[in-house]
């Protein structure tokens, strides 16, 4: 083993962090058993960054020993993920979402107020106790603008604020605290399905949960049996939620034939996609129904054990999901014998730590092994080599909340639902120029504008674009409220409905800012495995700051050849959705840039 440690030493809190998740050292601990557990050191690096602030190169060392990986290995992780960093950081973080959501709601006023204050982002203020730092989007779209306070110490403080002006972003550094909000998210949609207990059921009781129908569903998968919920599942046909539209089904069933064992469930709650956040709302106001949800999904597909990547921005589901896995335990719904039925399956949450490439699957299996998330090659799919090289199924968290519904109802019901080839019904998160901005529940099929008159509508003619999919979709005009909100349709229209993004731009939007924020995003993410999307990104974001630059003065067609160039061979040669799809939304504008330019405010 190529082990190159430093002569730097940890410090007593750093050694109890790491020791809080790896149990106490008894002498060297290194060896086969230490590697088998090498998948901990992502929550090892959080132990660290939650109690410290920072990764020292002590910390590190500490914890590459205890787990037998290699320091340079263990560091190309550490420095993967943009909420650790291996520098000294103050302890106390404000993330300021300056994402397209929160940049339109008026981020950059609370940006310059913090620089101000205290100082460039990413500078320890004059007590050194504080900082603060831009973030990509936060999920709180429906609330912009928002942050995400840390503070870490013995009692790690995480906390996610929405709506917040820029007096409330200094009092909330400067203080280290900030109230939970009491508020529940606005849903919308007649009549609800997924989101039928938002707001209703105590997310932190089973109890509740019970008496809201909870568990009904599980029980009747057993009825069914294994084969009867794939049977059922297929017969629904429910495609993923997450952008491949893949059938659900089949990924069951093909799961649940592979030889191999174990088996694994991987619910895929990395949401990042910018303008989403209904995972979120589901996974902060109804936890258990995503965890009977998965246990229905590792019933049919025979998997032994499931696990949540759950985005690390995420605190308040991480902390109900905790509590509902907890209780789960507690109530025989999850462990040796899940509800007497001799089936054993568990659940674990893993955090992600700021990198939205690890929302594309295989690179979550490998931020889950403990590695950088980066994607892998397919095939092999995760259908037969996932998770630990093992059968995998994959499921984003509304693909994964339809099953209950399915299992009760059986799956013909549910297709008959919707349209015939995007069957049930899809959860939308609208945002941005509506009077009711929040999550909305409707069946595939509903055209744009009926979406638009629930969020409270919008004229027309006040529409200056409308972002559907998400960063990774692309820019429809107020001609588009007629579009079918379905698979098929937005295809037909040249979009996608991608992760539900319906982001709404009125005259008062700065577009420009918009567009080089969603550059600026991929170059951002993009994790610099393949050529074509890592240079593709920079180059794309170059061309159109040129394009925008100096009030528009400096448009030449070569960059808009350029642009035109860079989308198709980010689009044919990358590896993974990230690349093939981060020219999209330019590529959508800039068919017709004057014109988009012209409808916003310089
Ligand atoms: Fe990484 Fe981009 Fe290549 Fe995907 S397309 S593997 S994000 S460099």
């Amino acid at each position: 083993m190529d082990l190159h440690f430093t002569a730097s030493v940890e410090t007593d809190v750093e050694r109890s962090a790491i020791d809080g998740v790896l149990g106490a050292a008894g002498g060297w601990s290194g060896g086969h058993d230490a590697r088998e557990r090498r998948h901990l050191l992502l929550p090892v690096l959080h132990a660290i960054a939650e109690r410290v602030g920072w990764i020292s190169a002590g910390a590190l060392n500490y914890a590459c020993r205890r787990l037998a990986v290699a320091p340079a290995d263990a560091y190309g992780v550490a420095t993967f993920y943009a909420m650790f960093s291996t520098a000294p950081r103050a302890p106390g973080v404000l993330h300021v979402c300056d994402d397209i959501a929160c940049l339109n709601a008026g981020s950059e006023t609370i940006a310059r107020r913090l620089g101000d204050v205290f100082g460039p982002a990413g500078e320890p203020a004059a007590d050194g106790r504080v900082t603060w730092l831009r973030s990509p989007c936060l999920g709180l779209c429906d609330r912009a603008p928002a942050a995400l306070l840390t503070v870490a110490g013995d009692e790690p403080v995480a906390r996610q604020i929405a709506p917040l002006d820029a007096d409330a972003a200094v009092a909330h550094l400067q203080t280290g605290n900030a109230p939970a909000s009491a508020a529940a998210p606005h849903v919308g949609g007649a009549p609800l399905r997924l989101l039928r207990r938002i707001g209703r059921v105590d997310p932190e009781s089973l109890d509740d949960y019970r008496r809201h129908d909870g568990y009904r569903a599980l029980e009747r998968a057993f009825e069914l049996g294994a084969p009867g919920v794939v049977k059922e599942t297929l017969a629904s046909k429910l495609l993923g939620r997450g952008g491949a539209a893949f059938p659900t089904g089949r990924k069951m069933q093909s799961v649940a034939g592979a030889p191999a064992r174990p088996h694994y469930l991987v619910c895929n709650a990395d949401e990042s996609e910018p303008g989403t956040f209904k995972d979120r709302i589901l996974m902060e106001h109804d936890p258990f129904a995503v965890i009977e949800a998965m246990t229905i999904a590792g019933f049919a597909a025979g998997c032994e054990r499931g696990f949540i990547y759950l985005r690390g921005e995420y605190p308040l589901a991480a902390r109900r999901l905790a509590g509902a896995i907890a209780e789960a335990r507690a109530g025989g719904l999850l462990g040796d014998s899940v509800m007497k039925r001799g089936f054993a399956f568990d659940v674990e949450i893993r955090r992600g730590a700021g990198a939205y490439i690890c929302g594309e699957e295989t690179a979550l299996f490998n931020s889950i092994e403990g590695k950088r998330g980066e994607p892998r090659s397919k095939p092999p799919f995760p259908v037969e080599v996932g998770l630990f090289g093992r059968p995998t199924i994959v499921n984003n968290v509304e693909t994964l909340a339809n099953l209950p519904w399915i299992v009760l109802e059986g799956g013909a019901a549910y297709a008959r639902l919707g349209t015939p080839d995007s069957t049930g019904t899809r959860l939308f998160c609208v945002s941005g120029a509506v009077p009711q901005p929040g999550l909305y529940e409707v069946e595939h099929g509903t055209t744009l504008g009926t979406l638009l008159r629930l969020a409270g509508g919008i004229a027309p003619e006040s529409i200056a674009t409308i972002l559907l999919g998400g960063a990774a979709g692309s820019f429809v005009s107020a001609d588009a409220l007629a579009l079918p909100l379905s698979f098929e349709g937005a295809r037909a229209a040249g979009a996608t409905l991608g992760s539900g993004v319906v982001m709404v731009f009125d005259a008062k939007a700065d577009l420009r800012a918009v567009l080089l924020r969603i550059a600026q995003f991929f170059r951002e993410e993009s994790c610099g495995q393949c050529v074509p999307c890592r240079v593709g990104t920079v180059r794309q974001e170059e061309a159109l700051r040129r394009l925008v630059g100096a009030g528009g003065s400096a448009r030449t067609a070569s960059d808009l050849t350029l642009l035109d160039e860079i989308g198709r061979a980010m689009r044919d040669a990358s590896i993974c959705g990230l690349g093939q799809t981060a020219a999209n939304a330019i590529a959508s504008a800039s068919k017709d840039l004057e014109a988009f330019f012209a409808s916003g405010a310089p």
